[in-house]
């Protein structure tokens, strides 16, 4: 891929080494891009990149339920994130469960693909519309409906 992508990582705890198994399988494609992780997250990315003598391009924001969530949704509503990788734990209630559906409903409003599983990531990192300069995203329409 040619373009530089900005790639949002955020994953709950139980599926924190489900995003580090993703992100490691990926890492040749995740070094030629921008990362912003939440605060664990990111950190625990960060080190096993590390470890591995791994190149990876990463900013942490603060952890998920101190506001990272809402630092990365602000940062889709500006525009600055191209593709939001988001593993929810859907079998454990979240303290900060208001911050999920926000950074969820700003990818929506603002046309940003976010994946939720690593089928989902997988397909989404190896698209070859992000090179298609003839490609333009169609943004959400919102139609009244008479029923
Ligand atoms: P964390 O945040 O990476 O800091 O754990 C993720 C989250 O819970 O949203």
């Amino acid at each position: 891929m040619k373009r530089k992508l900005t790639i949002a990582l955020v994953a709950h705890d139980q599926r924190k080494a489900d995003m580090v198994e993703w992100a490691l399988f990926n890492a040749p494609m995740l070094s030629q891009h921008n990362i912003v992780g939440t605060g664990t997250t990111g950190n625990l990315i960060k080190k096993a990149f590390e470890e591995r003598g791994l190149n990876l391009n990463i900013r942490c924001m603060h952890s998920g339920p101190l506001g990272g969530d809402a630092e990365i949704a602000a940062m889709v509503v500006r525009h600055e994130i191209d593709l939001a990788v988001f593993l929810i734990d859907d079998l454990n209630p979240q303290p900060h469960e208001a911050d999920i559906q926000m950074l969820l409903r700003q990818c929506r409003i603002h046309n940003v693909p976010i994946a939720c599983n690593r089928y989902s990531a997988d397909l989404m990192i190896t698209s070859t519309l992000w090179d298609d300069e003839t490609y333009v995203p169609q943004e959400p329409k919102y139609v009244h409906f008479e029923r």
